[in-house]
């Protein structure tokens, strides 16, 4: 892992800087180049705008790792209430969320029984996203997904190409046809569980996405969404999808906001599905770290704007 990448992690899992980083104007200057703003009428107007582009949405009410049930129960209501308003604003956009913030930590049968409820408000037709954390979640998320599975059929999970457990989590999640979303992985990992190359990173995501366009063949109404901003393995996978017979309506690409916007308006053109993640909320900051530690150059972005 590189030098900067590694500081950049640590600093997202720091207390101090997530209290006090976002009170510098340059930093929350540089939060904006990812996120349309803090605000649920921000992150709709965002949402409204993409589908104008025939580009869909995945709304995400930014916050992690809460160590109360209050807390996640008000995570929960914030999220009914924007299924609501996503209905009524006749928008393409579903939920991608993140169980630490649901109450995974205080106890499963918490987690559980907020993310039926979201679910049973999103309806059949409203997949939620579920995100992969760090690796401490793999194993209760992959538990987690799989009941919820047996139950309903719009629920979705995150898979990261940088874990060597990857290939055969994909594998045992078969008999549940999961829809699942294929991302590099964007936390501090060690090199015993995680891959330390970006290039093996990259080779293995293309390995996985294969997989993934295969199963997609068998047609049992799964998702698969690649999400990735990588220009170079997005022009393999498509080349790889046609080649297998997967039609351009079989998959889809997702991306963050504000990045590779070019790439995604591209794909639409070309009659590719895909759909932005548009985050918003105050609690911004270790996400933000872990988007600046993805591309270390954009901590100059925060440089330039300290200057
Ligand atoms: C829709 C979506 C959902 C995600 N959900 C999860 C999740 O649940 N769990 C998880 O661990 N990770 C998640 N990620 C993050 C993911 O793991 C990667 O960290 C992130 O996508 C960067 O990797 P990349 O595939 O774009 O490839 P990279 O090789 O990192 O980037 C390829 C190119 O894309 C551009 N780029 C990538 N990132 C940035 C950036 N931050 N700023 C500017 N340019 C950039 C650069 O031009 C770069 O050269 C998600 C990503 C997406 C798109």
């Amino acid at each position: 892992m590189g030098i900067v990448r590694g500081l950049l992690l640590r600093g997202s899992q720091s207390p101090w800087l997530r209290e006090h980083a976002p009170g510098f104007w340059f930093v929350r200057r540089t939060a904006t180049r990812f996120m349309p703003g803090e605000t649920v009428d921000e992150a709709l107007a965002a949402a409204r705008q993409l589908q104008a582009h025939g580009i869909g949405t995945l709304l995400t009410y930014l916050g992690e790792n809460i160590s109360e049930a209050a807390e996640a129960e008000r995570v929960t209501e914030h999220y009914l209430t924007v299924l609501d308003r996503i209905r009524t604003g006749g928008l393409h956009a579903e939920l991608s969320v993140k169980l630490t913030q649901l109450g995974v930590d205080v106890s499963s049968s918490t987690c559980y029984a907020n993310l039926t409820r979201i679910i049973e408000r999103a309806g059949k037709a409203s997949v939620v996203w579920i995100d992969m954390e760090s690796s401490r979640h793999t194993d209760i998320t992959l538990e987690l997904y799989r009941r919820l599975r047996r139950v309903y059929s719009n629920v979705a999970v995150c898979a990261q190409a940088y874990l060597f457990r990857t290939a055969q989590d994909i594998a045992a999640l078969r008999p549940y046809d999961p829809s699942i979303r294929l991302v590099k992985g964007a936390y501090k990992e060690a090199p015993k569980i995680a891959l330390p190359r970006k290039k093996d990173v990259d080779e293995n995501y293309f390995s996985l996405a294969r997989t993934l366009l295969r199963e997609s063949l068998r047609q049992t109404g799964a998702r698969v969404a690649i999400a990735t901003h990588d220009p170079r393995l997005i022009r393999r996978v498509t080349d790889l999808a046609a080649a297998l017979g997967v039609k351009k309506d079989q998959y889809e690409f997702q991306m963050l906001y504000g990045i590779q916007r070019l790439e995604l308006v591209r794909l639409v053109r070309e009659g590719y599905q895909a759909r932005v993640l548009i985050a918003y909320g105050a609690q911004w900051f270790p996400w933000f770290m872990r988007r600046l530690a993805e591309r270390p150059a954009n901590a100059w972005l925060l440089l330039r704007n300290l200057i």
